[in-house]
């Protein structure tokens, strides 16, 4: 069989105005039939992509810092993604593990119980989305523990089913006007070094959350704390150390599962496997989706063999839930990690990337905040000498950078954050010189 793979050049180039005319083509044919409700971040419309590279159907070729949302960490047609998806989708497409089994989801869980946090006997059940993920987390924690409430944090994000809608915090565009929601979630502060009182510890902010939720709940009333080792959506929070370990030994002195939703950290992109294997904790759970699989759908959730095996036959599922074609790609996706040093590629990019951000924020009042891990950075941009979040600066300055060939997305609870996600695959030359964009754009709005 012989194996296509984009031969994408790794240079930006732009060829036209962008959006060119294929795409504003496309862009009007968009309008008539897809839900407005779907919105996009730059108005290119994209025809092949590899390393660090995202070409238009216009011919324009830009540089990739946002991995389709953390998702292409092993890069876009990653060739040992491309051979085992090509291969496996010639020999089975589907048939439903609930109804014959096959072996690329036993390999996929087999990897799962390998690299996930803890050396206890672990087993795990796939998905199709980190939404899904985290519902099922949150269904197995219930099982196991016969209770019901959920704790979550501020500035969380877990998705935008129904359930998930409610563990996420922010409104605007996730939850406003979708409710109800569903009930006994209940929310306590993080940690947020940048915004909390100076001086405040890890562990005091997580005796601060504790307090919360032992006098909002009763913590023999939780089944779960479900947090995310760093935020994604949230604005790229990293807690200050000791806040995720003090919170994981309450949760154990408890009876409470410590869910990890490393969705967006998981799967090498902090230099890593997981976000929490930096600070040392062993999650009772852990959800994982978007880096998993180079780019098809596949989710997981991995925890310890007696939560997990709490759920009677049947209680887990779904019909598309470790799809063969899926499981594929994960397990060329981890090959690609393991293989070809991309651990390490992370910790590299984190080197290069914060030494260039530091640079441009000695230049720049309006960068408040450098922070995050491996190839999961952050800038948090401010009303200079406040903190006072500057949502229209961060928007211009993206906006900035898409028009020069840049693909960069924000976050933030308050919509000023800009966060990097390139894949790991970049080259050091297209990550400097993406980043060198955006140092103009700084230059030139700030
Ligand atoms: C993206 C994300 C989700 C939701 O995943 P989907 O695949 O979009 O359903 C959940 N948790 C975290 C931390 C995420 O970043």
């Amino acid at each position: 069989m012989t194996i296509t793979t984009p031969d994408v050049a790794q240079r930006r180039e732009l060829k036209t105005p962008v959006p060119g005319p294929r795409s504003q083509e496309l862009a009007a044919r968009r309008a008539a039939v897809v839900a407005g409700g779907v919105s996009s971040t730059l108005p290119v419309y994209a025809a092949r992509a590899a390393g660090g590279i995202i070409e238009d159907v216009d011919g324009n070729t830009l540089i990739d810092l946002g991995s389709g949302i953390a998702v292409t960490t092993v890069g876009n047609a990653n060739p040992r993604v491309v051979a085992n998806v090509q291969q496996q989708v010639a020999d089975i497409t589907h048939t439903c593990f609930m109804v014959t089994p096959y072996e690329g989801y036993v390999a996929v869980a087999e990897k799962l119980a390998e690299l996930t946090p803890g050396d206890h006997a672990k087993k795990s059940a796939l998905f199709n989305s980190g939404a899904e993920a985290v519902e099922n987390a949150v269904k197995i924690a219930r099982y196991a523990t016969g209770r019901q409430a959920i704790v979550a944090v501020d500035h969380a994000y877990h998705g935008r089913t129904n359930l998930t809608m409610a563990l996420t915090a922010k409104a605007m565009p996730y939850k406003k006007g979708f409710g109800p929601f569903a009930s006994d979630i209940y929310r306590v502060p993080t940690s947020y070094p940048f915004r909390d009182p100076d001086g405040m510890t890890g562990e005091e902010a997580a005796q601060r959350a504790i307090t919360m939720a032992e006098k909002a709940v009763g913590a023999d009333q939780i089944a779960a704390f479900l947090i995310e080792p760093i935020q994604g959506e949230g604005g790229f929070i990293a807690p200050a150390p000791g806040f995720l370990g003090a919170i994981a030994e309450w949760c154990s002195a408890n009876g409470i599962v410590f869910i990890a939703d490393e969705v967006q950290s998981g799967f090498a992109r902090t230099g890593n496997w997981f976000a929490v294997d930096h600070e040392g904790v062993v999650p009772d759970l852990v959800t994982t989706a978007k880096g998993i699989a180079g780019g098809l759908p596949l989710a997981a959730v991995t925890g310890r063999a007696e939560i997990m095996d709490s759920v009677h036959p049947g209680g887990l599922g779904g019909t598309y839930g470790g799809n063969p074609v899926a499981c594929a790609a994960a397990l060329g996706s981890i090959a690609s990690m393991e293989q070809d040093g991309l651990l390490d590629r992370a910790r590299h990019i984190e080197d290069v990337a914060t030494a260039k951000l530091r640079e441009i924020a000695a230049k720049t009042p309006a960068i408040g905040d450098i922070r995050g891990r491996g190839a999961m950075l952050a800038v948090e941009i401010v009303k200079p000498g406040t903190k006072e979040p500057d949502a229209a600066l961060t928007a211009a300055v993206a906006k900035r950078c898409h028009e020069q060939g840049v693909v960069i997305l924000t976050c933030g609870t308050f919509g000023n954050v800009i966060r990097l996600l390139p894949p790991l695959v970049i080259s050091d030359d297209l990550l400097l010189e993406g980043l060198g964009v955006l140092g103009d754009a700084f230059a030139e709005l700030a």
